[in-house]
């Protein structure tokens, strides 16, 4: 089945990302923030790359073992929204991946994200990347009728300005936050995460 080869080959892509990216993420995080992000999500995605990588389920099911498994292993704030929102939108895949579904996919995760954490575009968090991201994907391939691959290499785009984004304000939400003003002139790690599985997703895609 070429769908759950292709997600499969894009939970190895992620999962390698982050750890090439572990030190990266963590010296992002231990400015503002307690200096675990890279940590926390290279042990959440090496665990769920182990749990999925022989799996026979279809797609939608294997990205939601991801998001449990994310959930139950990354801890911290990032787990259940990374886990959580992941697993929630999962659903939007079970009749199968294509543009549609990869939209709606892309906008339940996003609401998810908003509902459980609370935060709002300027609150210095993942948001920051992923609002941006999200609308220019939807936008793209519902009005401009693009691919889905220029659709999402739009989108990372639009994330990789989002993170810029993040440097210069203060974050509201999280730990950084405790920082009030100290947080100011530091990218968010999340929103930067956020940035680097994307880019694999697109590599992926191409
Ligand atoms: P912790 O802060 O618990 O140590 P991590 O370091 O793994 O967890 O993740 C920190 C990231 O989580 C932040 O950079 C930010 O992007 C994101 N984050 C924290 N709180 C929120 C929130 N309420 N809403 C959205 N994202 C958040
Ligand atoms: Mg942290
Ligand atoms: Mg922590």
């Amino acid at each position: 089945d070429t769908q759950r080869e292709a997600v499969l080959t894009a939970v190895e892509r992620v999962t390698d990302r982050i750890a090439e990216e572990k030190g990266h993420l963590t010296d992002l995080d231990s400015a503002i923030g307690d200096a675990d992000h890279g940590a926390n999500l290279d042990r959440g995605f090496g665990k769920a790359l182990a749990a999925v990588e022989d799996s026979e389920d279809d797609p939608a099911e294997i990205v939601k073992t991801v998001g449990v498994t994310l959930v139950s292993a990354v801890g911290g704030a990032s787990g259940p929204l990374y886990g959580g929102s992941i697993m929630t939108a999962s659903q939007e895949l079970e009749g199968g991946i294509t543009a549609d579904s990869s939209v709606a996919f892309a906008e339940a995760y996003l609401k998810k994200v908003k509902d459980r954490g609370g935060a709002r575009i300027g609150d210095k968090t993942m948001v920051d990347a992923l609002t941006p991201a999200v609308h220019t994907y939807k936008k793209s391939i519902e009005e401009d009728e693009l691919s889905p691959v220029t659709a999402l290499s739009k989108a990372v785009d639009a994330a990789e300005r989002g993170v810029r984004f993040t440097t210069p304000i203060r974050a509201n939400k999280g730990r950084a936050s405790y920082l009030g003003w100290r947080s100011v002139g530091h990218p968010d790690p999340g929103a930067t995460s956020t940035l680097y599985i994307m880019e694999e997703l697109l590599a992926v895609a191409s």
